[in-house]
C-alpha cells in the first residue's frame, strides 16, 4: 500500500511537472538563459539552437531559444523580450555584430550577463565573453584546401580564381579573408593564381547576410564579364550556402563536365547538401564547425558566470571588439573533403549516413 501511495505520488507530481512546462532536466531550474540565433534559413543555426538549448538543460537551466530570420530589429526585439521574461544570461549569436549597444546596456543594467555567441558581438562595452572557432584558422583551412586541389605548392599554374567574402557586418567575415588571404596572397604576388576581374578585399567581394542568390548573381556577372575562353580554376567561398549560390551559376554556363571541369570551390560549415555535393565532386571541400562543442562551452561559460566564477578561457588577444578585448574561448575547426567527410562528419555522428543518400 505503501508503494502505491509512493507511486501515486510520482504520478502525480509527474503530470504536475509535465502540465507546468518543466522537465527531469530542469528540475534543478538555476534560472531562464536567452539564447539568440540568428536564422534558421542555414542548418547550422538550428544545430546550434537545439545544442544549446540541451546543454542548458543537463546544467539546470531553461532556455528561451529565438530565430530571427536575419531580421535586424526582429533580434532586437527578441532580446528586449528575454530581458523582460528574466533570462539571467544572454546568449548572442548576432545577426549584425555592430547594432546591439543599446539592448545591451538594458541588459547591463539589470545584471545580465553577456556571452557572444560564434559571432563577436563589437562596439559594446557589455560583452562579458566570447565562445567561437579559430576564425582565422577557418580562412586557412578553406585556403590551403584550394592550395591543395590545384596544386599549386607542386609548382602547378597559373591558375584563374575568384574570391568570395562574407557578409560585411559579421566581424567572421574579415578573421576568413585574411586568414585566407594569408595563404592566397603570396600566389597572387607570383602571378601563380591571377584575380581576372581583380576583385579583391572585403569591401569588394564582401556577400551581404552570407545570402547564397546574391553570390550566385556576383558569379554570374563575374563570370560573363571575364571568363569566355579563359576558364575558372577555383573560387574561395567563405560559406556552404554561398557555395551553392556558386556552384549553379558555374553550371549555368556549363562548368561541372569532362570537357570542362568544376573549379575547386570552397565551403563551410559542413551542412548536408554542401556535404552531398561534395560527394558529387561539385563543391571541393567544407570546414567542420562542431556546434556540439560549441554549446558545450557556452553552456559552461554560463554556468560559470552565474555561479560568479570565471569561465574557462584559452585566448585573451585576438578578439578585440573595438571598445574592449573580449575574452574568448576558441574551438578547433576541421577541413573536410571527399577524403575524410566519413571520419569526420558521419564517424562523429554530426552527420548520418542516412542524411546523405
Ligand atoms: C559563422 C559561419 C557561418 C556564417 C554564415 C558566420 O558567422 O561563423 O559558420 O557560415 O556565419 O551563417
Amino acid at each position: 500500500n505503501a508503494r502505491r501511495t509512493t507511486l501515486k505520488a510520482l504520478v502525480a507530481s509527474l503530470a504536475l511537472g509535465l502540465a507546468f512546462g518543466s522537465t527531469v532536466a530542469n528540475a534543478q531550474d538555476k534560472g531562464l538563459v536567452g539564447v539568440a540565433m540568428p536564422t534558421k534559413s542555414s542548418t547550422r543555426w538550428i544545430s546550434d539552437g537545439n545544442s544549446m538549448v540541451a546543454a542548458l538543460a543537463a546544467k539546470g537551466y531553461k532556455a528561451d531559444l529565438q530565430f530571427a530570420e536575419d531580421d535586424i530589429p526582429n533580434q532586437l526585439a527578441q532580446i528586449e523580450n528575454m530581458i523582460t521574461k528574466g533570462a539571467k544570461v544572454l546568449v548572442i549569436a548576432a545577426i549584425d555584430g555592430t547594432t546591439l549597444t543599446n539592448v545591451l546596456q538594458k541588459a547591463a543594467d539589470k545584471g545580465i550577463k553577456v556571452i557572444s555567441y560564434d559571432r563577436l558581438i563589437v562596439g559594446s562595452k557589455n560583452v562579458d565573453y566570447y565562445a567561437t572557432f579559430d576564425n582565422f584558422q577557418v580562412g586557412v583551412l578553406q585556403a590551403q584546401s584550394l592550395e591543395h586541389g590545384l596544386g599549386l605548392k607542386e609548382g602547378k599554374g597559373p591558375f584563374n580564381i575568384e574570391l568570395f567574402g562574407g557578409s560585411a557586418d559579421d566581424n567572421n567575415a574579415f578573421f576568413f579573408y585574411d586568414g585566407a588571404m594569408s595563404v592566397l596572397d603570396p600566389y597572387i604576388k607570383s602571378g601563380k593564381l591571377v584575380v581576372r576581374s581583380k576583385q579583391t578585399g572585403m569591401q569588394k567581394v564582401a556577400t551581404l547576410r552570407w545570402d547564397g542568390q546574391v553570390a550566385q548573381a556576383r558569379m554570374e556577372n563575374l563570370l560573363s564579364a571575364y571568363y569566355g575562353k579563359d576558364k575558372l580554376n577555383a573560387v574561395l567561398s567563405p560559406y556552404d550556402g554561398i557555395s551553392i549560390g556558386i556552384l549553379s551559376a558555374l553550371k549555368g554556363v556549363g562548368y561541372g563536365t569532362a570537357a570542362q571541369p568544376m573549379p575547386f570551390v570552397s565551403g563551410q560549415d559542413a551542412e548536408v547538401p554542401s556535404v552531398k555535393s561534395i560527394i558529387r565532386k561539385e563543391q571541393y571541400s567544407t570546414i567542420f564547425k562542431d556546434t556540439r562543442e560549441l554549446a558545450k562551452v557556452t553552456a559552461n561559460m554560463v554556468d560559470a558566470v552565474m555561479g560568479g566564477k570565471a569561465p574557462e578561457i584559452n585566448d585573451t588577444k585576438t578578439y578585440n571588439n573595438k571598445v574592449k578585448v573580449v575574452p574568448s574561448y576558441l574551438l578547433k575547426p576541421v577541413a573536410v573533403d571527399l577524403s575524410n567527410y566519413k571520419q569526420v562528419l558521419v564517424g562523429s555522428g554530426y552527420i548520418k549516413e542516412e542524411q546523405l543518400k
